[in-house]
Parts: C-alpha cells; structure tokens; sequence
C-alpha cells in the first residue's frame, strides 16, 4: 500500500458498489508474501523459525495488539512519548499500514460494529470479514478528511503522520539487516513467514470473532469470545468482553482467559512504562453479567471519542 493510497483524496467512505472490485495496490503485495511464506517452508531452519516467533511477538503483541489497538485506538493506558512511538514501530512492521489508517479504521469497526458503515463484518460474508474487505473496496483507502475525524489526536502528532506515510521503510529496515545477518532464508522466516502469520491473526480476530464463540456480554453486534483467537492474538479474541468495554486494557476478565498482552501492559506498569490504565475489574463484570443486561458499548460515542477522554477508573453504569 503506498502513501498516496492511504491518503487519497478523492474516494468514496465505504463505497459499497466497489466491493466486488480488487485493490491493484494491495492483491500484488499480498500475494508476494504469501507465496514468501511458502516458500520459507522450503527453507526451513530452527533460527528462522525461532525467530519468526519472536518477530510475531514483538510486531503482533508489542506493535498491533498493545499499541494499535489498546493504546493507540482505545487510549486504555498511557506511557511515554517515547515508548509509544517504539511500540508504534512495531507496529509498523507488521505491514498492516501506518497507525493513522489502522486506528482508524478500527475505530470505525467499533462505531458501527456489524452494521452499515462496517470496514469489516461477517454480516457481508465470512470472506470478506477475513481478508475480503483487504483485497477487495475501499475500506483501506480512507480519505483525509476521515482520517481527520477519526483520528484527530494521531493527524496532530508528527511522527504518528510521518510514519504512517513511510510506513514500508522499518519493514524494509528489517528486512536488509536480516539479509546482511543470514541471507535469504532469514528473511523468507523473518519477513514472508512471520508477516502472513500475523495477517491472519489480526483478520481472524475480525472474522472468527464475530462468528465463533461465546457470548457473555449482549453486545450490539455479534462479537464473541474465543479461545483459539485469543492464543493466536496475544488476547483479543475476547472480543465480546472487549466490545462490552472497549477502554478496557484487560481483555481476558477471568483468570482462565489468557491474555498475554493484558501480562505485558501489567508488567509494563511494575518497570514505570505504563500509567492511567483502564482495567474492567470483576466487579465490574458482575454487574454486566446479570440476566438480559446489554453492557455499554463506550465506542458507540466514538464520533465525538469520547473514549478518549474517559476518566481513569470510571466503572460502567450498571445495567438496567
Ligand atoms: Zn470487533
Ligand atoms: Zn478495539
């Protein structure tokens, strides 16, 4: 995806007639690395592998799951400057775009999660919740002035606009230093592999979690909660928790709901890197829990991101 994609001016939000038609920006890329990915079975070896491991974590949890997502798009905890822009690094180097186009995108899931305006639900299809919506339409080429709305807080900040325009360049960073490190076969496990592996984890949370699992919260959409996307994505596929309470940088809200990334932000807090953090604790979860409740969903406000603003430990009313 180049900048001028990201930033186009002149395109329609959500054109639902250009869903059947293929983004030329984005099927070639795709491709490339899913047939780098392959063909990285073919070259295997144990540090390759070892190491596509690790960059899946560090890209995938550090960048994707705590930074994109809790912090960046949900502002569930705060830490310093600095270390948001290295986590934002890491983010960027999971090739899924610049922290303006994801965060915003994915804020505009949650405003009209599994209704029209929906960058991406199962409703129009399992398919096009999964990588569909990557492929096909508009959803990836987002004009500036929604970029504007749903962002306002990352367009001010420089480094979050600079690095979404060059959002390509630690990725290719990356990969040089692995090539100069262990050729070719580094780079198939370290780039192709661990990128198409942590593609689908981020889509699987879209599409599974919004079809399989179960349902403790009567969210307005059809988000659920399930185990297997929640060990693949370091704990977003609780998704139905994290729909009922989208601030929330706990997904997991029972001890037996693994949520690595929800360990690494508590961690983050003993080493002084995490701060203001929003955590819907079990008495929360038992006011929710009580019969035909239907939880808040705090992102509906999103227009206004009220989110954002939302006071540090704040509970949610109970339901009524
Ligand atoms: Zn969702
Ligand atoms: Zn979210």
């Amino acid at each position: 995806m180049t900048t001028t994609t990201v930033l186009q001016d002149n395109c329609v939000r959500n054109d639902p007639s250009g869903k059947n038609r293929l983004n030329w920006a984005i099927v070639p890329v795709m491709t490339i690395v899913h047939v780098g990915a392959v063909a990285a079975l073919f070259f295997f070896s144990w540090t390759g592998l070892f190491l596509a491991i690790f960059l899946y974590w560090v890209t995938g949890a550090l960048g994707l799951g705590i930074c994109y997502h809790r912090l960046l798009t949900h502002r569930s905890f705060a830490t310093p400057k600095w270390f948001e822009y290295f986590l934002t690094i890491c983010g960027v180097t999971a090739m899924e775009g610049g922290p303006l186009l994801w965060v915003a995108i994915h804020r505009k899931h949650h405003q009209f999660a599994d209704k029209d305006g929906d960058p991406h639900s199962p409703r129009d299809g399992k398919w096009w919740s999964h990588a569909g919506w990557v492929l096909c339409g508009n959803a990836l080429r987002q004009d500036v002035a929604t970029l504007k709305r749903y962002v306002p807080d990352l367009a001010e900040d420089k480094v979050h606009v600079w690095l979404t325009k060059y959002h390509l360049a630690p990725l290719a960073i990356v990969a040089a230093v692995l090539y100069a490190i262990g050729g070719f076969r580094l780079v198939l496990w370290g780039v192709f592999f661990r990128t198409v592996v942590g593609l689908h984890a981020t889509w699987i949370v879209n599409s599974a979690a919004h079809i399989w699992g179960s349902r403790r919260f009567e969210t307005r959409d059809t988000s659920t909660n399930n185990w297997w996307v929640a060990l693949v994505s370091f704990g977003d596929g609780w998704h139905n928790n994290h729909h009922a309470y989208p601030v929330s940088a706990r997904h997991g809200l029972k001890w037996y709901e693994i949520d690595l990334n929800w360990y690494t932000i508590w961690m983050f807090k003993q080493l002084g890197l995490a701060s203001r953090i929003h955590d819907a604790r079990p008495p929360v979860l038992s006011h929710a829990n009580q019969s035909n409740s239907e939880a808040p969903d705090r992102v509906a406000v999103v227009a206004n991101l009220g989110i954002i603003s939302q006071d540090p430990g704040e509970g949610p009313p109970p339901p009524h």
